[in-house]
């Protein structure tokens, strides 16, 4: 159901387009901050919306959403106690455990449905201006702020606002004056499902396994490396969530196959590490890009998110560096009202995430052209460098720091 606001203004401090996670994550961030906020999603019914796609989130994450208040109604949280990163057909293999960091978990894994359906909750209960099945579809910004022209309910609409947040993952960019956005399409998708195995896996000493007979998959994340693109098997409840990476015509293939045909070809391409894979849920596909805006401002304009940034999910940072890209605008425009969408704030934004920003997009990108490939030298060095990571704590820190806290950790 669309939400009726019979008592929608024409200008506001703050219009945010786009109701995904991270475009609602910034209006649950603002409640309360002395700002007025209109948002818009095109989407018509957001609480009924299925996305079958897990996601891992930092520990920093999970702060900031108990912070918004959105994480304590989520109904299936999965701590990730244990990371094993393998490359198939080679040497070399590395395990980061929470103990070897000193963390109760190094991430987490949730559904995307269930926070967008968390956020959509808390939405409709607090006092921003949210309307679903609005889409825009013009802005153009002034010195003095941003217009816009939307659609909603068949009637054309217009409102102004000191600062345009774009979180609609990038579709409206081209119409943002002086901002570039660049595309590397991977030739690759992401095909997602939940998985069952037979066998519980018992990591020991340097990285071997061992099996127990029981369905549940104890906190252990496994990525593994493969010439056609990494494949992740994530915690989720009892099962996995699969994030397998392959060609665009390999992902057609393998969406048309039966449960007990697609579970042989992804047990013969994972390997039996988990034994026998028994179940099968449902699957989607998500062809993979690179897109990242340059700057991330412009004239009474924001771009966070995947309009910032849209990463390969392969280190699964996408939602967790939006999430950055949300909370830190929110405190730029809560520490200075007045100031909301002026020259000088957006440069103290633009500031604040290029670090974090840049650094996720080129260590995501980094790792898909490393991994993704057959040459037998870059082989040999991933398991060199695998290997070497597993017997440096100081390293795996670093990196689970990283993972965990982006730039800043
Ligand atoms: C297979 C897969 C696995 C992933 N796993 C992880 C993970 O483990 N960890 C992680 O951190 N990230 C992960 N990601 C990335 C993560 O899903 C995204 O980064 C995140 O969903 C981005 O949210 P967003 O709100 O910025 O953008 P989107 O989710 O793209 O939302 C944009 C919204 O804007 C709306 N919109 C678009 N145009 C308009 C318009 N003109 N008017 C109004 N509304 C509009 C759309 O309807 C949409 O709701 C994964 C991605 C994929 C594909």
């Amino acid at each position: 159901m669309t939400q009726e606001k019979t008592t929608l203004k024409h200008e506001y401090d703050l219009i945010i387009i786009g109701g995904g996670p991270v475009g609602m994550a910034l209006a649950l961030a603002l409640r309360g901050g002395g700002v007025s906020v209109l948002l818009l999603e095109a989407r018509g019914l957001p609480e009924k919306t299925e996305d079958s796609r897990p996601l891992a989130l930092s520990h920093g994450s999970r702060l900031i959403l108990e912070r918004l208040g959105v994480w304590k109604p989520l109904p299936d949280v999965t701590p990730i106690t244990t990371i094993h990163i393998s490359n198939r057909g080679g040497f070399g293999r590395t395990v980061m455990t929470a103990d070897d960091i000193g963390v109760p978990a190094l991430g987490y894994v949730i559904n995307h449905h269930d926070v967008f359906r968390s956020m959509h909750k808390a939405l409709k209960k607090c006092d921003v201006d949210y309307l679903t099945g609005a889409q825009v579809t013009r802005l153009e910004a002034s010195l003095e702020s941003g217009q816009i022209e939307f659609q909603h309910d068949g009637v054309m609409k217009k409102a102004t606002a000191r600062l345009l947040v774009l979180a609609d993952g990038g579709r409206l960019t081209a119409q943002i004056e002086g901002v570039t956005q660049h595309v590397h399409d991977y030739q690759q998708w992401a095909v997602v499902a939940r998985i069952k195995s037979e066998c519980s896996p018992k990591i020991t000493g340097r990285g071997g396994s061992e099996f127990t007979r029981s369905p549940a998959q104890a906190g252990v994340a496994y990525e593994r490396f493969t010439p056609d693109g990494p494949v992740a098997l994530l915690p989720s409840g009892d099962s996995f969530a699969l994030v397998w990476t392959v060609s665009p015509s390999a992902a057609q293939e393998i969406l048309a196959l039966d449960d007990a045909a697609f579970l042989v070809r992804l047990h013969d391409h994972f390997g039996d590490r988990l034994g026998k894979l028994v179940e099968a849920g449902k699957r989607s596909g998500f062809p993979l890009t690179l897109k990242y805006a340059t700057p991330v401002t412009a004239c009474r304009a924001a771009l966070i998110g995947n309009a910032a940034q849209t990463l390969h999910p392969v280190a699964g940072q996408g939602f967790n560096l939006g999430l950055r890209d949300a909370w830190e605008l929110a405190d730029e425009v809560i520490a200075a009202p007045a100031e909301t969408g002026v020259p000088a704030m957006l440069a103290r934004y633009r500031h604040r995430r290029r670090m974090d920003s840049s650094t996720g997009r080129v260590f995501t990108d980094s790792l898909v052209k490393l991994f993704s490939n057959d040459d037998f030298v870059l082989g040999s060095m991933r398991g060199m460098g695998l290997s070497a990571l597993d017997c440096l704590p100081q390293a795996k820190r670093f990196v689970a720091r990283r993972m965990m806290f982006g730039a800043r950790g």
